[in-house]
């Protein structure tokens, strides 16, 4: 699949044009970012990760009904997807309390909620993607009310996909983020971009050791490693697995003291 010319660039992820009509490319980079681009790495292999992860749940949801914009993955660090025009508001789904809901709200960190939450923020980096009210968003027409409602609905399913498919790998699903898109010459909003360690909180059902991005944002180590145990566990990565090569960081060299 020849790449066209770049279209956009995100914080970890590109998309190209592409020759087949409505379809793009979306490239998967080791870039990470976090708090508001404040804090950035480049994490060697995590794209590669992030790519073989969010096929395969998108390719779950697809199967589960749940449409969305992924045709195929076609190597290491691309997808074919269909072409959408990106609503601006990050959707955020949450079963336990934790990262900007806890600060926020004084929420202690782990607190499980009786029902899922919905939370709406508008995709703004300037701003630092602030919280929104659905009214917001009818008022500024950044949504319209009639996709709002199909978008809520298709959260809960998603959400209730997702929760049963990690609860089986024995992980919890702690909160996620999605983004909607409008298709080209037609009503319709899917599920777009990824779902991967990056979007979401994944905590071990036993040890709640967390398999996700906050190993990043809170200097835990080991991130690449965390996202080859949720790819191992979901299926996706073997031992013998071609993901590779992922170069670790070099041992830090220790200066051993003399003998007197
Ligand atoms: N999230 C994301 N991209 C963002 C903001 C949040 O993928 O720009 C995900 C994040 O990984 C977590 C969920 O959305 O799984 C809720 O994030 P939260 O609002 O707690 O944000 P944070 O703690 O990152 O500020």
């Amino acid at each position: 699949m020849k790449k066209g010319k770049k279209l956009y660039e995100g914080k970890a992820k590109i998309i190209y044009a592409c020759a087949e009509k409505n379809l793009v490319i979306q490239h998967f980079k080791d870039d990470a970012t976090a708090f508001n681009n404040q804090k950035k790495s480049v994490i060697e292999g995590k794209g590669i990760l992030n790519n073989r992860i969010s096929e395969h749940i998108l390719t779950c949801l697809s199967q589960a009904g749940i449409k969305n914009h992924l045709v195929k993955r076609i190597n290491m660090r691309e997808q074919l997807i269909k072409h959408v025009s990106i609503i601006p508001i990050e959707f955020i789904v949450r079963n336990i309390a934790s990262g900007s809901l806890t600060k926020r709200l004084g929420i202690e960190e782990g607190t499980v909620l009786d029902n899922p939450l919905i939370e709406y923020c508008l995709k703004n980096d300037k701003l630092g993607d602030p919280l929104i009210s659905k009214e917001h968003i009818l008022t500024f027409k950044w949504a319209t009310k009639k996709e709002i409602e199909k978008i809520d609905k298709q959260l809960n399913r998603i959400n209730d996909f997702l929760v049963g498919m990690f609860r089986g790998v024995g992980i919890k699903l702690v909160d996620f983020k999605v983004e909607f898109g409008r298709l080209k010459n037609s009503n319709d909003v899917i599920l777009a971009d990824e779902i991967s360690p990056d979007t979401c909180r994944l905590w071990d059902m036993n040890t709640e050791k967390k398999l996700d991005k906050d190993r990043f944002r809170n200097n835990l180590g080991n991130l690449i490693q965390a996202y080859q145990d949720v790819a191992r566990r979901l299926g996706i990565l073997h031992e013998q697995s071609n993901i590779r090569p992922i170069k670790f960081p070099k041992p830090k060299a220790v200066k051993l003291k003399k003998n007197k």
